[in-house]
């Protein structure tokens, strides 16, 4: 349940209302101070009582059940959009934020290429992945911690913000000392020991959505790491499996409207994974950014024909170009940005 607390009332009212709740053996108190209303969380199981209790303290407006089984997640329990900031992008905000990078880190030289390619075009975090999560044990599988060493470099030397993805529990706080954002790839959204790990730390998350989780699975995943105290969660559509076999994935652009309605977290489109195929990637960029897309994952490689992994899904840096034009014309066309501010394009130094 919520207890929406009355606009302009005293501090101590608020805090009475979490010590109410908090001497409860089992529930804690999630205090969300929105432009409009402060609303208390009760987080846990409550019971009927609770409700008519807490309706008797001072300064409460009202006391309403959660409709929803994911409580954090949701619009209920938070109003404004969540917004983090990460580097020069504030990603749940104005701007489309998009990150831009191989699939696989392969070497260094790769990876600082396409940075340096990437950031010229307005990415504003380098993607790569150095733990691959790969349908055959037989396919390249990642650098491992020399891809993260790898990719810490590249932001040494353009300062962009690092994502890669993490696939264990107990490699969290090895990827954690390298990685901006963690990346929770599709066919871990429901690795709950993984999720309860990252839960714990203090730093970005994205949470692909996995090849068949339904919108209300995907956000009680998101909702372990939430309770954990992690609350930088961004969503991440990646596209689902349907009988369509054109395609590599169906991008479920619907998805962006509605986890927009359902919650209050970011939420990304990654059209490379949802297509499987190069050609599709801008025109779908931009249909994500229609639909209200936060950002973008977009895989690019220097030679998408020779890549260890995804080239058939990977833009040139030319073709990472044009997507980027496109993508800055449909933003601003809604009233948005893409990209970095101005400021921040200048050369450092
Ligand atoms: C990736 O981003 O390279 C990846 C493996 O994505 P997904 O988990 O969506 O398949
Ligand atoms: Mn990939």
């Amino acid at each position: 349940m919520i207890v929406v607390m009355q606009k302009g009332c005293a501090e101590q009212d608020v805090n009475n209302v979490v010590a109410h709740i908090e001497k409860r053996p089992g529930l804690k108190a999630h205090l969300s101070r929105g432009e409009e209303r402060t609303v208390v969380g009760v987080i846990g199981q409550t019971f009927p009582e609770l409700k008519d209790e807490l309706e008797l303290l001072e300064g409460v407006s009202e006391v309403v059940p959660i409709s929803k089984p994911y409580k954090l997640a949701s619009r209920e329990v938070q109003v404004d959009d969540t917004r983090l900031q990460v580097g020069s992008a504030v990603i749940g905000g104005n701007q489309v934020v998009v990150m831009a990078g191989p699939c696989s880190v392969e070497n260094e030289k790769q990876v600082l290429e396409t940075a340096l390619a990437v950031k010229a075009a307005g990415a504003q975090v380098l993607r790569g992945g150095a733990f691959k999560p790969r349908s055959s044990p037989y396919s390249f599988r990642g650098l491992g911690v020399q891809g993260l060493r790898f990719l810490a470099k590249a932001r040494e030397e353009t300062g962009l913000p690092v994502i890669t993805e993490v696939m264990t529990a107990e490699d969290v706080e090895l990827v954690a000392t390298y990685a901006d954002i963690l990346q929770i790839g599709a066919r871990n959204v429901q690795n709950f020991i993984l999720l309860d790990a990252v839960g714990k730390l203090r730093k970005p998350v994205v949470l692909k959505r996995g090849f068949a989780t339904p919108y209300e699975e995907w956000l009680l995943a998101s909702e372990y790491i939430l309770a954990g105290g992690n609350r930088q969660v961004i969503l991440c559509e990646r596209g689902i499996r349907t009988f369509e076999t054109y395609t590599r994935n169906t991008l479920d652009l619907a998805s962006i409207p509605v986890i927009r309605r359902l919650s209050h977290l970011p939420i990304m489109a990654d059209p490379s994974h949802g297509t499987g195929k190069w050609h599709l990637v801008a025109p779908l960029a931009v249909a994500a950014v229609a639909a209200g897309a936060h950002g973008l994952l977009i895989e690019v490689h220097p030679n998408p024909d020779q890549a260890l992994s995804d080239g058939a899904q990977s833009l040139t840096f030319d073709n990472f170009r044009k997507l980027m034009d496109n993508v800055r014309a449909v933003a601003q066309a809604l009233g948005r940005t893409a990209g970095p501010p101005a400021e921040s394009i200048r050369p450092r130094g």
